[in-house]
């Protein structure tokens, strides 16, 4: 058994930040991720992250067009602490090392992004987050954070209610491990391969999301998928916003930049609309025929210097991916699954929930922070370039929160019986001997989820949706793999993956199934208009032995009452 008083599951930037504030905070930490902490999805953001750093900008600004781009659904409280500390966290970043590029006159440049009107989207050209993430990682070298690297948790432990640890495997031996702490932060990442094809790693499967659901937590605004407006049909990877952000076009097949068309409500933004506005009106214009081979056009020519200069990885991803260079032509598009704006339930502190008759209570030891957990920052509609803030500094204050909590408390009792049960699961998986494999499967969630709840939804296709994914369900069991062997078994891990996702899946539809109303993300051409009388609440849902139960909780509304949403 190895025991520590604070474990931080994943070391993307939500664990980085939370495992380096533990630290600091005086904890003996550990940080433990599947894959070597710096390939964290993380590394894969491009944009930038945001804070109203600028003269003509400020954080109250900042906070009111986060409100609005959630469809008032996030809440308020979460939103001006992300808004307002995140400044601060900025300069941290950079007297840590992050080289955000710089304007003329040498303060941090920034750009302009989706939401709003301000450039206010810190970047290091177009790899923010990879360059983040070493940064940060160098930090915690610095400081001795112990870093559990391939190692994959299969459960979390309870010990009289509260989480006392969870198991891992040491993927390079196949070896299963108690590991116990007193505190739990889960940084476990978003679920976007729920979903096919999305923007996201391979790796993002939700795990997180679903070993917390498993002990019982509150999971918060699951209806809430974010398409982006920008992804590439060959394999749905990303063009960021930033392309728009610098003035980029979206073209329809007859040449029209249709976010002009008064129906989107998007006349004065226009292409740097929030995301849900740009992604619906794209699917519009392609459900009603005016598409180019299912996508419309990103038009970047005009932009050529901007793009040579600062957008060197999307250069390249058209001319490799697309085999367009977006200097000369236009860029076939098409909405893309991207980020998932609900999640765990936390606090402003990281502190997860779970169900005590007709409240809800802390549930002792266990925290997230990241795409994982839902505070909410973002409610019904993420802006682009708020994830690697609130990853930031909500990981910070669940790190420097959960550190305190552990010197608070006394040692959990822990027992070395959990890796046995853990053991039998694989032994089982190794035992069956069918054709049916786990990417099979996992494609045809995939393409499930994508089909029944994307962009648009309904009734009919919901109901759908959840009867197809409980025959995938069913049919879980009879997967088997082909590795039997305990190194580096990555066949035995997608088994394991898509039991999460399966979860998650699960989640998703009954959350959307719930909320009757369309509000952010969430589209319901069966209830097509937003409801504030009804629906300015979160759904949650939570396990239960007969299955999953769907509950509400208020919206903190702290100095913006709801209006009608134009850009
Ligand atoms: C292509 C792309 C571009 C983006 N661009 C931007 C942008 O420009 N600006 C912005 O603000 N946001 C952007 N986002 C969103 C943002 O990057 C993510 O929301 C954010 O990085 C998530 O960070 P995280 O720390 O929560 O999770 P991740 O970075 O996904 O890290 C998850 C960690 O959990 C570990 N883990 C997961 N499951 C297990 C398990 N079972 N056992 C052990 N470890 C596990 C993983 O190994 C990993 O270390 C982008 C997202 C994508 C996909």
């Amino acid at each position: 058994m190895i025991e520590h008083d604070v474990l931080v599951i994943g070391g993307g930037l939500a664990g980085m930040s939370a495992a380096l504030h533990a630290r600091q905070a005086g904890a003996d930490v550990a940080m433990m991720s599947k894959v070597y902490p710096t390939r964290s999805h993380s590394a894969a953001a491009q944009g930038g992250i945001n804070a109203a750093l600028g003269i003509a900008d400020s954080w109250e600004v900042h906070a009111y067009e986060t409100v609005k781009g959630s469809d008032f659904l996030g809440d308020q409280d979460a939103i001006e602490i992300l808004c307002s500390e995140g400044i601060q966290d900025i300069f941290t970043l950079e007297h840590h090392g992050v080289i955000f590029d710089r304007d003329d006159e040498g303060r941090i440049h920034m750009r302009g992004f989706g939401g709003t009107d301000k450039s206010r989207t810190c970047h290091v050209g177009d790899m923010t987050g990879q360059t983040i993430l070493h940064v940060m990682y160098e930090q915690l070298l610095r400081m001795d954070v112990k870093s559990y690297d391939e190692w994959f948790v299969t459960t979390l432990l309870m010990d009289d209610g509260a989480c006392c640890g969870a198991v891992a495997m040491e993927i390079v031996s196949g070896k299963l491990e108690v590991f116990k702490a007193k505190s739990v932060i889960l940084c476990t990442g978003g679920c976007g391969r729920v979903y096919e094809p999305s923007t996201n790693g391979l790796i993002v499967t939700g795990d997180g999301l679903a070993l917390a659901y498993r002990v019982g937590a509150l999971i918060m605004d699951m209806e809430m998928v974010q398409y982006h407006p920008t992804t590439l049909p060959a394999n749905g990877f990303l063009i960021t916003e930033g392309a728009r952000g610098e003035g980029a076009y979206l073209l329809n097949a007859d040449g029209d930049r249709f976010m002009q068309n008064e129906r989107y409500g998007a006349t004065t933004l226009l292409e740097k609309a929030s995301r849900d506005i740009v992604s619906r009106a794209e699917t519009i214009e392609i459900q009603e025929g005016r598409g180019v081979d299912g996508c419309v056009l990103l038009d970047c020519r005009h932009i050529k210097d901007r793009i040579l200069e600062a957008f060197h990885q999307i250069y390249e991803l058209a001319q490799d991916y697309a085999n367009v260079d977006i200097t000369q032509e236009p860029l076939p598009i098409r909405p893309g699954m991207h980020y998932i704006m609900g999640g765990i339930k936390t606090d402003v502190d990281g502190r997860c929930y779970r169900q005590n008759g007709d409240g809800v209570e802390a549930l002792p030891g266990l925290y997230a922070a990241g795409e994982v957990a839902c505070v909410s920052a973002h409610g019904a509609n993420r802006l682009g370039g708020n994830s690697l803030l609130d990853c930031v500094a909500f990981g910070r204050r669940a790190g420097a929160h959960a550190a305190e909590y552990a010197k608070s408390i006394n040692p959990p009792n822990v027992s070395d019986q959990a890796v046995e049960i853990e053991e039998q699961k694989i032994i089982d998986i190794f035992a069956r001997s069918t054709d049916l494999r786990a990417p099979a499967l996992r494609l045809e969630m995939g393409e499930i989820m994508h089909q029944y709840t994307g962009v648009f939804r309904d009734e009919a296709g919901l109901l759908e949706a959840q009867r197809q994914i409980r025959e995938v369900r069913n049919r879980y069991n009879e997967i088997s793999v082909h590795d039997k062997g305990r190194v580096f078994n990555t066949d035995l891990l997608a088994v394991l993956e898509l039991d999460y996702m399966l979860d998650c899946a699960e989640t998703i539809i009954v959350s959307a199934l719930a909320r009757r109303e369309s509000r952010g993300a969430h589209t319901r051409t069966d209830y097509p208009e937003r409801d504030d009388e009804n629906w300015i609440k979160h759904v949650v849902v939570y396990q239960t032995p007969d299955g999953p139960k769907i509950d509400y909780l208020p919206v903190t509304i702290t100095q913006w009452q709801p209006e009608a949403r134009k850009y």
